[in-house]
């Protein structure tokens, strides 16, 4: 019984498909796919193959066409979405979507307010994970005053805020420079490792790929090789 638990996926994809009618085009054929709590996984492939499709289903930004899709084991067909992603998902994209008029400290506590945190815990937990970021010196600075390696480690700060199971990040180092780039890279893994949080990335960058446990690879909409890889940190 406690063996059986341990092994449910935290996310599970059962012949999952997506089909946009707009272009006709078949985004996801057929994606079965485990991914257990703690893992680290790149989603590489050439652009257009599918990837940040199925970034947005694994996030429950999307659902699919056909197929199902598990959350610790229950389909989240019928569930509120915005409360599964609010409680258990965090998301970096590749352009961070900060609120300009926001310091760093109020973007971080953004997805706070879905809950019911008393402000002082609030600002609390926001200046802990800016500090886990290595951003405790900027917490009152503007996105515009930060550079922009800084600025995706606020939006980092940010998708750890409600301590989500797994974080999605979608080209996180696309708009950074290689050495920030490696930076928020060494940022999301070690949160991986240290804090338990699970991690999947989609990136076109073979060097970043290389350094999470597990690489998917995708063509044309379909799942083609999936490799467990010794992680070398
Ligand atoms: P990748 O992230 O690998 O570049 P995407 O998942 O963004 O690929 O896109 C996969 C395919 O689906 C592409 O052909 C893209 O043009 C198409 N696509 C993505 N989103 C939509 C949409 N909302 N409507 C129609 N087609 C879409």
């Amino acid at each position: 019984m406690h063996e059986a638990s341990k092994a449910t996926p935290l996310i599970q994809l059962d012949s999952v498909c997506k089909y946009y009618p707009d272009g006709d085009v078949h985004a996801l054929r057929d994606i079965s796919l485990e991914i257990q709590a703690g893992e680290s996984i790149a989603i590489v492939g050439p652009s257009g193959c599918g990837k940040s499709t199925l970034l947005n289903i694994l996030g429950a930004l999307d659902r699919p066409t056909s197929g199902e899709v598990l959350f610790r084991g229950k389909s989240i067909q019928g569930e509120d979405l915005n409360r599964l992603r609010s409680r258990e998902i965090g998301f970096v994209f590749q352009s961070f979507y900060l609120l300009p008029n926001l310091t760093a400290i109020e973007n971080v506590q953004l997805p706070m307010f879905e809950g019911d945190l008393p402000l002082a815990q609030r600002v609390e937990t926001a200046e802990r994970l800016l500090g886990l970021v290595g951003l405790k010196d900027r917490v009152n600075h503007l996105p515009n005053q930060l550079s922009i390696g800084q600025r995706q480690r606020v939006a980092i700060a940010r998708a750890m805020a409600n301590s989500p199971a797994i974080i999605l990040a979608d080209e996180p180092t696309g708009s950074l420079d290689s050495a920030s780039g490696s930076e928020v890279m060494r940022l999301l893994l070690e949160l991986n490792s240290q804090h338990q949080t699970t991690l999947v990335i989609v990136t076109h960058d073979l060097s970043l790929a290389e350094q999470t446990g597990r690489k998917l690879q995708m063509r044309d909409g379909a799942l083609v090789a999936d490799k467990n890889q010794t992680v070398q940190r």
